[in-house]
Formats: structure tokens, sequence, C-alpha cells
């Protein structure tokens, strides 16, 4: 493959909850094609270690720690990346966490807890990082849904909430900043083999391993989705393969919805 054929080389990511799973996985594949990747997340151990592995394989990283949910986090961190970089050209909004619980066992702590992550803090940092990339040539900004943003999940309810506001949060911030050149869209996995996805099985208190089995075979290609599946389909909505898509949304996730 011509080295250049997404496009993007030198160009500038940014991912949230980059230390682990599925953004993990798509700082590693954006690197690997030649971007320049700033790996965001609240886990500063983690998150140090994933930018040291990348950048051991040969390609360019930086951690900086921020906390999607602090508006004053994500501004600094904003300006710090375009004082480094100068602008940014892709954005993947996919920090997330998830409560396993109905509207009548949600404490509010936890409800807010689940909006603020998944839902707040795409809007926070779009908020602060869309000026500096309309000052650039555009760019596209990914965020991450969910299955259960398009349709319900059981035990879910806060997370349900919030995925369902990414994903019309996404077509809103489509239709504002297309003059902008700058493409939004959003991600929707299935279950997908991540601390997150086992932690479910933990707040369910079910065994991991039939939970895992029981989530695999709910889907035609009767397997968990890999974080690997997941970041080539953000490596899509992040080329130039996608040029003329934005507002919709890619669902991943072996049929699972079909
Ligand atoms: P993960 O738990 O492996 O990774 C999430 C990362 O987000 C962690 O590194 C965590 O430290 C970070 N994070 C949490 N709170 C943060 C904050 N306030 N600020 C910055 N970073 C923060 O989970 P994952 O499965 O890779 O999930 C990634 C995204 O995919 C989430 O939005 C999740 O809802 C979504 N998703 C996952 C699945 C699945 O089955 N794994 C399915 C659909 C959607």
């Amino acid at each position: 493959m011509e080295m250049d054929y997404f496009k993007l080389t030198n160009k500038v990511a940014v991912v949230t909850g980059a230390a682990s799973g599925i953004g993990y996985a798509t700082a590693e594949l954006l690197a690997e094609v030649g971007l320049r990747v700033i790996l965001l997340d609240i886990d500063e151990v983690k998150g140090m270690q994933a930018a040291r592995t990348i950048l051991e394989s040969g390609y360019q990283a930086q951690f900086i720690k921020c906390d999607v949910t602090s508006a004053a986090n994500c501004q600094a961190v904003s300006e710090e990346i375009k004082q480094s970089y100068g602008n940014i050209d892709v954005l993947f909004n996919n920090a997330g966490i998830i409560k396993r619980k109905t509207v009548v066992d949600l404490e509010e702590h936890e409800w807010d807890a689940v909006i603020d992550v998944s839902l707040k803090g795409v809007y926070l940092l779009s908020k602060y990082i869309i000026p500096i990339m309309a000052e650039g040539t555009g760019g596209s900004i990914i965020n991450t849904g969910s299955g259960w943003g398009l349709k319900g999940g059981d035990k879910a309810a806060s997370y349900c909430a919030a995925k369902a506001g990414v994903v019309n949060l996404t077509k809103a911030m489509a239709i504002d900043h297309g003059p902008q050149n700058i493409r939004v869209n959003c991600i929707c996995p299935g279950d997908t083999d991540t601390p997150l996805l086992r932690s479910e099985a933990q707040q369910l208190n079910l065994e991991e391993g039939s939970f895992l089995k029981d989530s695999a075979v709910n889907r035609p290609l009767a397997r968990l989705g890999t974080p690997q599946d997941i970041a080539k389909g953000v490596l899509f909505l992040a080329s130039d393969l996608s040029s003329w898509v934005t507002g919709t949304e890619l669902i991943v996730d072996g049929g699972g919805l079909a």
C-alpha cells in the first residue's frame, strides 16, 4: 500500500480514553499510518505506558493527562497541543464509563458520572478543539457512541441516555461545523473485548467467562469485537476515504444490531 494512502501523514490526532481498550488501539493504528498522536486519559500511569509503547515501535506519540469532565483541564490541554503542534486534524472523543443499573438503582452521583464522562466530555473537548481545527484546514471528529445509543439496553439507563445523546450531538456538531470543513461522525461499537466490557460482568454479578461468551454469540459474526476492529472504523472516518461522510454513525458490531 502506498505510504500516504490515507492522506494522514504527519497530521495531528487527539484521542481520549487512550490508555486502554478502543482508545489505545486507535491511537496505535493512527500512529502506524503516520499521524502524530496525542493520547489523553485520566489514568496517568497507563497513559504514559501506552504512549511509550507506541514510541518504542518507532511512531510519534505523546501522553497528556486530561480529565474530559473538567472544562479548565480541556481548555489547558487544547492550548498546550496548539502551542506544541500548531493545529489539530483529528479528534477521537472516546472516553466513556458505564454503570449497569436501572434508573431505580442508580445513585444520582452515578448518573452524573456516566453523563459527565461519556456525553459532557465530548462537548467540552470539542468546544476547545474545534476553533483550533477551524484555524487550520478543518478536520475530522469521531465520537464514540454505542449500539446502546441507537436502541435500548438492560440495566444501563444512564449509559443508554449518554450514548443516545452522543449520537445526536454528533449530528448537531456536523451541521454547525461543516462550513468550517470539519466532518463529525459517530462510531457505534458492539460488545468489544476491553476492560470496560469485562467490568460489566462484575457489576452484574455474572461469571466473566460466560458473560463474554453470551455477548459473543449474540450476533451474526458470533465473536466479540476486538479494539482493533473498532480502530479500523475510526481510521476510515478520520481519513480522506470518508471525505463526503458527515453527521452519521458507523455501526461496528459484527452484525448485532441487524
Ligand atoms: P476502557 O475502560 O478500556 O477505556 C476507557 C478509557 O477512558 C480508560 O483508559 C479510562 O481511564 C478513560 N477515562 C475514564 N474517565 C475519563 C475521564 N474523565 N477523562 C479522560 N479519560 C477517562 O473502555 P473501552 O471499552 O475501550 O471504551 C471506550 C469507549 O467505547 C467508551 O466510550 C465506551 O462507552 C465505548 N463502547 C465500548 C464498548 C465495549 O463493548 N467495550 C461498546 C460500545 C461502546
